[in-house]
């Protein structure tokens, strides 16, 4: 802490007896120019009293060093911030800039040529790091640190350690030929060091006989000699900053003509002009209570770090920002939702009797449950905006038909969406059995539908002689029109982003909304991608299930199959999935084609075996289908088309051909194709070749049948962007976030509650800093949430 320097000062003067020499060159000095960088508190009047110093008689020094320990002992009682072993992190860094002359992030949108030093040559280069704009380039943020803050002595050097030297060049040697060497001769005073750098001949016209310099790079002892090849260097100039060295440097990912010096050069000038003037749009309350630093004093740690205790600050000032907007949009969302007017349903109780008589088993505890959330929701006069989450297998579908039937009931039209064709005929035909003894009007549209039962359709839609509609997500993306659309339900929701949950609901005045999701993700997770949804858990499967035994086999095709022959001669199915659909030349894996023949000719001759494939028109896909499920075949060699929700019970043995090429995430969801009755079923992996990853990816899956536990190591494993693809999810394109780790988990509570202490009006927030941040998040979202219209 500066106060405890600056107090250590005081001591010092007073004790040597007020001479004003406690500091070469001069103690008042050194004192005025040490106040006037760090101090805030008090600062005019800690200047004035030292200002003539110089001049005073002893008596009246002694005085002046006395009440400068006073005003330091005020000092001390504001501020609650103590000096630490690290470093000094302090609110404000830059805070003699006055508010009216500070920078609004939301102005820097504008081409990255705005910056002093940025030409066309380097926005070209910029622009392949995606930095098109000022913004972008303050937001570049370093991928690592070097610690360069310490100059290390030649004669303390380990042979292989990297490190940071001073020397003085004792000579310059150039030698010519194919390849073109530089080499310097440098001393520190304790030994000798050669640093050597190759094909840059212009380095002897600037190293030069005389000259200091700093070397940095990882240190060789060879031939009784220390060398350096190809070190970074840094020519130390009068009355200028280093930028490279004796400091925390910043390591950025480079692109081909950008070096690190360049960046930094770039970036250390925008921090001075911009970076560290920006305006902070986050409220001082909330910057208090959280015990954060301010938007300033962030940015600029995060590229130039005082201490590493200042960079943590940074970090978790930056993750903040983010997690905050995102956690205020979805927020936002969801108030407007629940203020906004829904259709009020009446639900009586032989509305569900009927339902119950319509459907051929009891449903679960949990499904009863989920049930009853929805009718509080359908009842509330309010529109439904609600997620339910459950495991594959675990019964949504059902949730899903009670809901469309309640619709139905009462007067209104429903739409189901499914992330594929299959999934949308296979929930369609569900339905039909269903409601097969009820005038209910339902229709099948996807993009298979012929033009002329498509037209009928919409037509049917928008008088209103259709009642439900199913299909693929297509289906919004096109004219539909309804003449009374009470209720949506998405089905397998993280294959739709926040992106499409907006457009979804701009089709009508907010009907109801039930999405449904078997990505099971951790609750902090669950926040980020659904904020603004309430939330119902299946937990427990149906009745009778018995779990899936996975298996794993290196090599042992054969031995896999065989355990499938058997399964098929109980008259059991079987799924195979491969990942490609035909060989090819690049890629060395199993294709459909390939096992389809293997297996006809060798494993499972006699068998009856289909194939399906994304590169088959969707009738023949929907033939195969139904092929396969009325058992004229008994084996369907795929690739991933049946990932996701099909449906088949008698299926009870999936074999999957070189599974660790696919992720963890997709292989729970195949395997969730079986176990789906009260018969035994089995997962087998097979793999030929496994890296060491790949062996403990397959080997959770045979620990667990728990989609939670899976989706935790995944997400420890591969990290969320990964997994859930920023574009599918609806994740934001996060610079700092990564939402793994303890760190990020802990900012993402607390941005939560402070957006919805902003919601809720429980912040005073400033005006000024509110319009700024609206600001900013109408163009930092643009485009991406319909929903929210920012005043
Ligand atoms: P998911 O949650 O993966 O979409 P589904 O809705 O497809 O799961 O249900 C899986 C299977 O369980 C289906 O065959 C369905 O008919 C059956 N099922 C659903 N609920 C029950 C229940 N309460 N009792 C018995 N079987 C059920
Ligand atoms: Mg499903």
């Amino acid at each position: 802490m500066s106060v405890e320097k600056l107090r250590k000062l005081l001591l010092l003067e007073r004790k040597r007896g007020y001479k004003n020499d406690s500091v070469i060159g001069g103690f008042d000095k050194f004192v005025l120019d040490f106040i006037d960088r760090t101090v805030d508190f008090k600062k005019n009047e800690l200047l004035k009293i030292f200002l003539n110093y110089n001049s005073l008689p002893l008596e009246k020094r002694k005085e002046v060093i006395s009440k400068a320990f006073e005003i330091l002992d005020e000092v001390k009682l504001n501020d609650n911030e103590q000096g630490k072993e690290e470093g000094e992190v302090k609110r404000n860094t830059y805070s003699e800039t006055s508010v009216e002359n500070r920078i609004k992030l939301s102005d820097l949108f504008t081409p990255v040529q705005f910056v002093k030093g940025v030409g066309p040559e380097i926005a070209k280069k910029l622009k392949k790091l995606n930095i098109e704009t000022v913004y972008d380039l303050l937001y570049y943020f370093p991928r690592a640190y070097l610690d360069l803050r310490n100059v290390k002595k030649i004669y303390s050097l380990k042979n292989g350690e990297a490190a940071l030297l001073k020397v003085k060049i004792v000579s310059v040697q150039e030698r010519k030929g194919k390849l073109n060497i530089v080499s310097v001769l440098g001393t520190d005073g304790t030994g000798y060091i050669v640093a050597t750098w190759f094909n840059q001949p212009y380095l002897k016209n600037i190293l030069k006989e005389g000259m200091e310099i700093f070397l940095f790079g990882k240190v060789q002892f060879s031939y009784g000699k220390w060398e350096m090849p190809s070190p970074d260097y840094e020519i130390p100039q009068e009355g200028k900053e280093l930028i490279n060295t004796l400091r925390i440097a910043p390591v950025y990912s480079l692109t081909e003509g950008l070096s690190q010096k360049i960046l930094r050069n770039k970036l250390i000038n925008l921090i001075e002009n911009t970076g560290s003037k920006l305006f902070d749009y986050v409220d001082e309350e909330i910057l208090q209570r959280r015990n954060m630093v301010s938007l300033d004093y962030a940015i600029s740690n995060i590229h130039f770090p005082q201490s590493f205790e200042s960079l943590k600050k940074a970090k978790e000032r930056l993750i903040f920002n983010e997690l905050f907007e995102l956690q205020y949009i979805l927020g936002r969302r969801k108030h407007l939702i629940e203020e906004s007017e829904g259709y009020r349903f009446v639900i009586k109780k032989e509305y569900i009797d009927e339902f119950n008589a319509l459907i051929p088993f009891e449903l679960t505890i949990d499904q009863k449950k989920v049930i009853q959330d929805i009718i509080d929701d359908l009842t509330s006069g309010h529109p439904m905006n609600r997620l339910l989450h459950g495991d594959v297998g675990s019964g949504k579908t059902i949730v899903a038909l009670f809901s469309l039937f309640i619709a139905y009931k009462n007067g209104y039209q429903s739409v189901m969406m499914s992330p594929t064709e299959i999934l949308a005929e296979q929930t369609f035909k569900t339905a039909s059995t269903i409601f097969k003894n009820t005038p209910i009007e339902l229709a099948l549209l996807t993009s298979s539908t012929s033009s002329r039962k498509r037209k009928e359709i919409l037509e049917g839609l928008e008088k209103h002689k259709t009642d439900m509609v199913f299909g693929t997500h297509a289906l919004i993306e096109e004219s539909v029109k309804f003449a009374e659309l009470g209720l949506i339900v998405v089905d397998e929701q993280h294959r739709f982003g926040v992106l499409q949950r907006g457009s979804l609901k701009e089709k009508a005045i907010i009907p109801h909304t039930l999405v449904m999701s078997a990505t099971p993700i951790p609750r902090t997770l669950a926040l980020t991608l659904y904020g603004d949804l309430n939330v119902s858990v299946i937990k427990e499967l149906p009745k009778g299930r018995i779990p899936v035994i996975t298996r794993v086999f290196y090599n042992e095709e054969e031995l896999a199959y065989r355990h499938v022959r058997e399964e098929l001669d109980k008259g059991h199915k079987a799924y195979v999935v491969c990942p490609l659909i035909e060989d090819s030349e690049s890629l060395d894996a199993q294709s459909v084609e390939k096992v389809y023949e293997r297996l006809a000719q060798n494993h499972l001759k006699g068998y009856k075996i289909a194939k399906l494939h994304g590169g088959m028109s969707g009738k023949e896909k929907a033939q195969v289908m139904e092929d396969f499920r009325n058992g004229k075949y008994q084996i369907l060699v795929s690739t991933t088309v049946v990932e996701v929700g099909v449906d088949v019970k008698d299926a009870t043995v999936i074999v999957i051909e070189d599974a660790d090429r696919f992720g963890l995430a997709t292989l729970h969801q195949l395997r969730g194709r079986v176990g789906r009755s009260n018969l035994q079923s089995y997962c087998f992996l097979i793999t030929r070749n496994p890296s060491k990853d790949a062996i403990e990816r397959l080997n959770v899956l045979e620990k667990t049948n728990n989609g939670f536990e899976v989706a935790e190591f995944d997400l420890r494993l591969r990290g969320p962007g990964e997994i859930f693809g920023t574009k599918q999810s609806g994740l934001p394109d996060f610079k700092i976030t990564t939402l793994v780790g303890e760190m990020d988990m802990k900012i993402l509570e607390i941005a939560r509650e402070e957006a919805l202490n902003l919601l809720s009006g429980n912040t005073k927030y400033d005006p000024e800093k509110l319009k700024e941040f609206y600001k900013l998040l109408s163009i930092k979202y643009k485009n991406k949430i319909p929903l929210i219209e920012v005043a």
